[in-house]
């Protein structure tokens, strides 16, 4: 096998929202990056990514063309990171308001939670991810107000959950993809490796 082919590849849905940095910053960390819009296009990844963007926007066209039944299953099945609007598609609840998701992490997020003065904001927080503290870009973000016991809790600002992981998923309410640390893309690249067999 070729050393190309030995690379896991890892899907960024491509709807809308910052899809291209997440693909950069999945070569950077070791994987090949498939741009995602069709639900077929998922049946050849290794794992996949929920970028930021708009909840609201990305749930509309997820739910034609059974896309929302087949993200679903993959997530019952595959590693999957979600970014901030990603992070929102993946909780077990959402308000403000409610909102439909894929109920994948038991989570409970709350959309656009620090507002409107702070809307956007850099904070540089600790982490258990080796390496010493780690750059945290929010872009109208949500807020983790609950998780459930077999979520750990891998960073936080104010207290509340930033960066969370539940079994085979990941979940940030910052964007990864806009810092140049590269660690919670290697993070998720060991995530999905880890299952890949042989
Ligand atoms: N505010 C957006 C939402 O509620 C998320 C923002 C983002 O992904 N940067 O869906």
């Amino acid at each position: 096998m070729s050393q190309e082919r030995a690379l896991p590849r890892i899907g960024v849905l491509a709807i809308q929202g910052d899809y291209a940095a997440h693909a950069e910053a999945l070569a950077e960390a070791g994987a090949v990056p498939v741009e995602v819009r069709k639900p077929e296009e998922l049946a050849s990844l290794d794992g996949l990514i929920l970028p930021g963007g708009e909840s609201t926007t990305m749930l509309k066209f997820l739910e034609k063309r059974h896309f929302f039944e087949t993200l679903k299953e993959f997530c019952a099945s595959h590693p999957v990171f979600g970014t901030c609007a990603g992070a929102i598609l993946l909780a077990r609840e959402v308000r403000n308001p409610a909102q439909r998701s894929l109920a994948v992490m038991d989570t409970v997020v709350e959309r656009n939670a620090y507002g409107r003065q702070i809307d956007s904001s850099i904070v540089t927080e600790q982490t258990s991810l080796p390496g010493g503290p780690l750059e945290m870009v929010f872009i109208r973000a949500p807020r983790i107000v609950a998780v459930g016991d077999a979520v750990e809790v891998l960073a936080r600002r104010e207290g509340f959950p930033t960066l969370v992981r539940q079994g085979n998923t990941l979940a940030a309410t910052f964007h990864p993809e806009l810092s140049h640390d590269r660690r919670v893309h290697r993070a998720f690249v060991e995530m999905v490796t880890g299952v890949i067999k042989g």
